[in-house]
């Protein structure tokens, strides 16, 4: 009997700088149905030379599945399957900082038993024109846009609801979206929902985070729009597009002992505090000014519930005395395994 044929899209960072890009292309495997695991999909490679990863003369490179998703462009039977990149001899390539992270979570990073929330905000294109805006100048100013509804306010919806229904079929953990305080610009988030079976750690998250990010290009596609993750997408006085990042511990998550974890964690990161900035997105100067709900990107500072902050800490987990930070100083283009790894690095002293 022939065996049934499934269609594997493989996902992987390219070495563009300064932001890696996602690349995929399609591989057909044949395979019993219900037998579908980590290993049912095979090593391969590509042509690192026309990925910014290699030179002509010896251009191989090989992808290692390390996760994979029922693929909702597809349907029934199809995944996309995240990969690292290696060298030819096994080693993670230099552009692969998912290995970092994954090593740094074999070095105590699991033991914190940490998890996040990423709020990835984007702006959709037609064109050189976000959605929304008109030909020439500029819409009204910012004020009606954040969270709206209504064809003159909201640009955009369809995809944003699209995105929505495929990250649920390949079975992300899609937290939420808004539509955002630039018109034409939108949120999603990915991470911890409150349901402590899912486990929301800094490796899954990430990984979730980038299948997410190649589910919007390719939705958009569709309606020849562009989503962009540029961080200062429109000049002037526009809200940058950020990509928050929520993080907490075991310990910052105790009743009684959190809230101290959670200070000590602000210490931490005040020490490194440009560590952070140096892999928190290209152009992150011209979003990180002090205006638009940041703080400036020299600077250091938290608050409880303050938008004008490096690190904020949400209400309710003040009012609690335990539960996460949110750090709003990465950019919308941010690698967020680089952002894992930092916060673990500096929260945690690993
Ligand atoms: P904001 O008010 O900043 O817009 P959102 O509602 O967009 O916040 O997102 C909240 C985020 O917080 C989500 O990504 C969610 O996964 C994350 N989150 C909630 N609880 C925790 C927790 N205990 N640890 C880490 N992240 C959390
Ligand atoms: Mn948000
Ligand atoms: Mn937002
Ligand atoms: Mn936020």
């Amino acid at each position: 009997m022939k065996k049934p044929i499934h269609i594997a899209e493989y996902l992987w960072l390219d070495g563009a700088k300064p932001t890696q890009q996602l690349r995929s292309k399609t591989r057909l495997i044949p395979g019993e149905t219900g037998s579908v695991d980590l290993d049912f999909f095979p090593q391969w490679s590509f042509d690192g030379s026309s990925t910014f990863q290699a030179q002509g003369g010896d251009s191989d490179l090989l992808l290692q599945p390390v996760s994979y998703y029922p693929d909702p462009t597809r349907g029934e039977g199809h995944f996309l399957v995240m990969c690292e990149v290696l060298n030819p001899d096994g080693s993670p390539h230099e552009s692969n900082t998912r290995a970092r992270l994954r090593q740094l979570m074999e070095k105590g990073g699991k033991d914190v038993e940490a998890w996040i929330g990423y709020e990835q905000e984007y702006t959709l294109y037609q064109g050189r024109i976000p959605l929304g805006w008109p030909d020439f100048g500029y819409p009204a100013p910012q004020g009606p846009f954040y969270c709206s509804v209504g064809s003159e306010v909201a640009f955009g919806r369809d995809l944003a609801e699209t995105h929505l229904a495929a990250c649920l079929e390949a079975g992300l953990f899609i937290y939420g979206l808004n539509a955002e305080v630039m018109p034409g610009q939108w949120e999603f988030q990915i991470g911890y929902r409150g349901d402590d079976s899912e486990v929301a750690d800094p490796l899954t998250c990430s990984d979730q985070l980038w299948v997410a990010r190649w589910l919007i290009q390719r939705i958009c596609e569709e309606d020849g729009v562009t989503a962009s993750f540029d961080c200062k997408p429109v000049k002037g006085d526009w809200n940058g597009a950020g990509l928050h990042t929520n993080f907490s511990t075991k310990e910052m998550r105790t009743k009684g002992s959190g809230m101290a974890a959670i200070e000590k964690a602000m210490t931490n990161l005040e020490k490194r505090h440009m560590d952070h900035i140096k892999v928190y997105g290209a152009g992150l100067s011209e979003r990180l000014t002090g205006a638009h709900e940041t703080s400036p990107i020299d600077e250091f500072t938290w608050g409880i519930a303050d938008r004008g902050r490096s690190i904020r800490i949400p209400r309710p987990v003040a009012n609690n005395g335990y539960g996460y930070l949110e750090d709003r100083r990465p950019g919308a283009n941010a690698d967020p395994y680089q952002i894992s790894t930092e916060l673990l690095r500096s929260i945690c002293e690993l």
